[in-house]
């Protein structure tokens, strides 16, 4: 007989690692193509050298790197291990109870609600509007008494769509202040929205203690394999999300590297002006083969593809282009080198998969 576990994690799917196709170009992860630049290289092999030292716990180091970045106080950063953790952790300061509730779209970032099962709480999830963005208007009016949590995605993973900071001030007006409101900024680097229209949850959280920002180093800045990400807000949450924290989570490489490519943040955030402008040659290649692609301020785009998605990815694996397909509701493409959305296209336009999939 095995040991008791939590039977509600049955609901949450086993992990299943993704097929192997060697030789595959990969376009499923929202990942950046470049390795990491000289300068984090150097970071990554001085503090590799000291890897049998514990790293600082605290960050310290990290903090003050990018609280001078941001422009505030080292008391509201938090780290850690990748945004994804303090996804987790965002519910273990405010959940509780079972029928504490915790609000999002969907769709939206897979690890929302998983992490909120997993912290014992109920998931509320507000559909998206028909143009695949948040609906602001109903998720605020999901709010109840029980209501502790809100996670807004923006722009969206997977759908690539953005809102815009006079609906999201609106939205944040409207919401109670004891719920804490999670503006998850991954994607940030690659909105090209304008300055007035542009949501900075940094911005917005200045006045407003019950908004907590997320941001991380695994898209733009090109660490996704060291996992480190952070989150801005009030320093009551940040204590808060130091008390939940695993301890050391962060490694010693993972802060070095994050620092090394703060200060190299120009060279990186350049790159992501070349990728948009494959973003977008992807997008209008797709829209002219007939595809319905709505428009993203992200680094991938989103193919409604309904009940066919699963069937797109698996024809796609089959070409050597690995893309991730979600349910019955669609496939994200990450846009990677050129050569490579070059190749996602000679499949995504091929008279034969287009007679299958578009229109
Ligand atoms: C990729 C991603 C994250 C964070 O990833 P980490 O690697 O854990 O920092 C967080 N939110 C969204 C929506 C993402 O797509």
């Amino acid at each position: 007989m095995t040991a008791h576990i939590r039977p509600d994690l049955e609901a949450i799917p086993a992990y299943v690692p993704g097929r192997n196709h060697p030789g595959a170009v990969k376009l499923a992860s929202n990942e950046t193509t470049f390795g990491p630049l000289p300068a984090a290289a150097k970071a990554i092999a001085e503090a590799a050298e000291a890897a049998n030292r514990y790293p600082d716990n605290q960050a310290s180091e990290l903090r003050a790197a990018l609280a001078r970045f941001l422009d505030v106080a080292v008391a509201n950063i938090a780290v850690g291990c990748g945004s994804v953790a303090l996804c987790q952790e965002l519910v273990q300061i405010t959940c509780a109870a079972p029928s504490d509730e915790v609000v999002f779209a969907w769709r939206s970032f897979e690890a929302y609600p998983i992490v909120t099962q997993v912290g014992n709480a109920t998931a509320v999830k507000v559909p998206l509007t028909a143009d695949l963005s948040h609906d602001l208007d109903a998720m605020a009016a999901a709010v109840t008494e029980r209501t502790k949590l809100i996670y807004v995605c923006n722009p969206n993973n997977p759908t690539g769509t953005a809102l815009g900071r006079a609906e999201l001030e609106r939205f944040l007006d409207a919401v109670p202040r004891r719920v804490l409101v999670v503006l998850d900024e991954a994607y940030y680097e690659y909105l090209r929205l304008t300055p007035e229209t542009r949501p900075d949850g940094v911005e917005l959280g200045r006045t407003r203690p019950n908004v907590v920002v997320l941001r991380t180093f695994s898209k733009a800045y090109g660490l996704a394999g060291l996992r480190a990400g952070y989150a801005v807000g009030a320093p009551e949450v940040i204590t808060a999300l130091m008390k939940v924290h695993i301890p050391f989570s962060v490694n010693r490489v993972a802060q070095a590297a994050a620092i090394a490519s703060l200060e190299a943040r120009h060279e990186l955030l350049d790159r992501t002006d070349t990728l948009i402008v494959e973003r977008e040659r992807v997008r209008d290649a797709l829209l002219a083969a007939g595809y319905r692609v709505p428009p993203s301020e992200t680094n991938f785009v989103w193919l409604p593809l309904g009940s066919r998605s699963a069937e797109y990815g698996e024809a796609s694996a089959d070409e050597g282009v690995l893309l991730r397909p979600y349910g019955a509701d669609g496939v994200r493409v990450t846009i990677g080198d050129p050569h490579e959305n070059d190749r996602f296209l000679r499949f995504a336009t091929d008279p034969a998969v287009l007679e299958r999939f578009a229109g």
